[in-house]
């Protein structure tokens, strides 16, 4: 797959988004407390690329809709441009779903399908009471051309589009509101391969033209590897780790990082990953291992891992890493872990 590579030279300017020790419990049906997200930081800076990493049940998914404002934090705080989204007015809270917009991973269930393209793309505009009709009109054109599609799209219904081509409806739509930030949730994933690397150059195109801010949540390791600037390796609802891509795929220093990336086939024998063997599957949410809630698949457990949560440390410039013996540890030969 060829894609065009993101600017990561942006990446060091002042964040966008800031993310301070963000916890979300949810009472579960039938009694319990499901701890999906604990105390967990980042922060991502304007024009950057942040990915998140991890299996299924990781809080990847409640992460991004408390950074869309979808559901409110236990506690913790999202900033965005310095302001706290939790204490937000509700005005406030306005303005920024108009500033971070979502693309999903299945354009098929994602847009209506009795609206025409034109309706779908001018919804976000209806919705903020931004334009009349001819303005909305003349955006929807313009969007359409921003992502490759003719002017004639903005007449037909989703059904008579291909997978890729809806995605690029989808995109629009997002676009529409002129966002400063965007969550990717796995965009290209439901996808024919034909047309991934399309998407992918599309939405790298359109972030250095509209100086995009991307949360991308991903499973395909290569994708976040060429993609994002800067990635967190989710765990259980907690930051295993975390920090500039570059590093974290080359040198990866918590067990499960090293695991993950072991999944990943590697043609080149210089940069085969360190890998891992892992058993077992995620814990539970509602009943997390106490210490490292990575200890019961860990093959490097210790007695202070059943019974310490280790902190993050930075163990290499902007690598943070939650594991009280990332120092030592060497890396086996081989490893596999389920696939995500
Ligand atoms: Fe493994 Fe212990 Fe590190 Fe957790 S803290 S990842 S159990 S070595």
């Amino acid at each position: 797959m060829t894609m065009t590579m993101p600017d990561t030279a942006v990446a060091a300017t002042a964040p966008l988004l800031e993310i301070r020790n963000l916890t979300k419990r949810f009472n579960a049906h039938g009694g319990g407390v499901v701890r999906a997200v604990e105390n967990v930081s980042f922060s991502i800076g304007r024009g950057e690329t942040f990915a998140l990493v991890g299996e299924s049940g990781c809080g990847k998914t409640t992460l991004t809709k408390l950074v869309l404002g979808l559901e409110k934090p236990t506690s913790g705080e999202i900033l965005f441009h310095g302001a706290d989204l939790a204490t937000a007015s509700s005005k406030a809270m306005h303005g920024y779903r108009r500033q971070a917009q979502a693309v999903f991973q299945d354009p098929y269930s994602s847009l209506n399908p009795r609206m025409r393209v034109s309706k779908i793309i001018a919804e976000p505009l209806m919705a903020h009471g931004i334009g009349d009709r001819d303005s909305q009109r003349a955006r929807v054109l313009e969007m359409l051309d921003v992502v490759g599609l003719p002017k004639t799209a903005a007449d037909l219904y989703p059904h008579e589009f291909s997978g890729g081509q809806r995605q690029r409806v989808a995109i629009a739509r997002a676009l529409s509101l002129k966002p400063a930030f965007m969550v990717l949730d796995e965009p290209i994933s439901a996808l024919d391969v034909s047309v991934r690397a399309q998407i992918l150059n599309l939405l790298a195109d359109i972030q250095d033209e509209f100086g995009l801010t991307y949360l991308i949540v991903a499973h395909d390791l290569a994708l976040v590897e060429h993609f994002s600037s800067s990635v967190g390796v989710m765990y259980l609802g907690s930051m295993a780790e975390l920090g500039p891509t570059e590093s974290v795929f080359s040198h990866p220093k918590h067990p499960y990082t090293q695991a993950l990336l072991a999944s990943v086939p590697r043609p080149d024998p210089d940069h085969r990953a360190p890998v891992g063997v892992i058993y077992g599957e995620i814990g539970s949410a509602m009943a997390p291992p106490p210490g490292c809630k990575f200890h019961p698949r860990c093959p490097y457990a210790v007695d202070i891992c059943k019974t310490t949560p280790p902190v993050d440390r930075e163990l290499a410039p902007g690598q943070l890493v939650a594991c009280h013996l990332a120092e030592t540890i060497v890396p086996p030969v081989q490893s596999s872990i389920a696939p995500l």
